[in-house]
């Protein structure tokens, strides 16, 4: 402990991520483009930045939590970005979910500048930010992956080494594609099931004892009322959002086009989760493909 971080993006995940650092004993120097944000972690002893490179300069390490690529370009690459200021040596753990064509472009711009840029996205969502408990998928050059782990420890109990830049980012993509195929086929298996007539807690404890099982409709069950501290049961208020899915989702299909493999499940969820955005479904926690899926009043 005792190092000089750099935190940007102090989001429902970047938030609870920079005040475990001020916790674990480092300096920590924070800049989000909500002030609000920052006055919570001025309050716990961070300091504050006015612009990336305002916190570049007064760190060693940096790390990214933003919503998407452009977020990330404009952070590291932009106007008073990190590339400004921070020192040779620096290392930039971007932890945001983005493209990982974008990962390496960064990667190479910090090289020329005699900094280490890595990709480091995380599974866990909004408790397990709080919690400490993130797993972190990590992509960069293997020396590197030792002082990365270092500093991830103070936020995430598993550190995963992927391999080279933008592999932590292809783990990512891969695991949410599969989470939303998942989330889909379970909100359709139990909408049927209601609609045959099934008790849904009946009908989830057979399929999670059965074949059908997975974290879905296990552990995030998307029928209001099957589990008590869900989404599902809150109105779908919290979690994790149907736009960043959608975000997410568009990474797989770039992913798969640039790389001529086969998605047919992974394209039907995008698209399914695009009309669920464009229809008001944006805010809602990505489990709400349920209530899409349900029988309208009048239909
Ligand atoms: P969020 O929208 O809650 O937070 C993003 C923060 O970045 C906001 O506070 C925003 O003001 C700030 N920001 C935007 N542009 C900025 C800029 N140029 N400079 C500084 N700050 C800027 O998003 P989140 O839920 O914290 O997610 C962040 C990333 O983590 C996303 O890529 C998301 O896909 C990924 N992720 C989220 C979850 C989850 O459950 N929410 C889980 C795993 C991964």
């Amino acid at each position: 402990s005792g190092k000089r971080v750099g935190f940007i993006g102090l989001g429902n995940m970047g938030g609870p991520m920079a005040l475990n650092l001020l916790n674990k004993g480092n300096s920590v120097t924070v800049f989000d483009v909500y002030p609000e944000a920052m006055s919570k972690l001025q309050d716990a002893g961070a300091s504050v930045g006015h612009n990336p490179a305002e916190v570049a300069e007064k760190s060693d390490t940096i790390i990214t939590m933003l919503p998407n690529s452009g977020h990330v370009q404009e952070a590291y690459a932009g106007e008073n970005g990190v590339f400004q200021t921070a020192k040779p040596g620096s290392l930039l753990i971007d932890s945001s979910t983005i493209d990982p064509s974008v990962s390496k472009e960064m990667a190479a711009l910090a090289e020329k500048k005699g900094m280490i840029f890595i990709d480091a996205p995380v599974s866990g969502g909004v408790m397990a930010a709080k919690a400490g408990t993130l797993t972190f998928m990590v992509g960069g050059p293997e020396e590197q992956f030792p002082n990365a782990r270092a500093i991830l420890e103070h936020v995430g109990k598993n550190i995963v080494y992927c391999g080279p830049v933008g592999s932590g980012q292809a783990a990512k993509i891969c695991n949410n594609m599969l989470l939303a195929i998942n989330m889909v086929g379970t909100a359709e298996a139990m909408n049927l099931g209601v609609r045959l007539g099934l008790d849904p807690k009946l009908l989830s404890s057979i399929i999670n004892t059965s074949s059908g099982r997975s974290w879905s409709s296990e552990i995030y069950n998307p029928v209001p009322g099957v589990l008590p501290n869900v989404p599902a049961s809150n109105n779908y208020e919290g979690g994790f959002g149907t736009a960043l899915m959608t975000k997410d989702l568009g990474l797989a299909q770039n992913s798969a086009t640039r790389s001529n493999s086969a998605i047919p499940l992974g394209s039907l969820a995008h698209q399914l989760y695009r009309l669920m955005t464009v229809r008001g479904y944006a805010k809602k926690d990505f489990s709400s493909v349920y209530q899409f899926l349900q029988k309208s009043e009048n239909s």
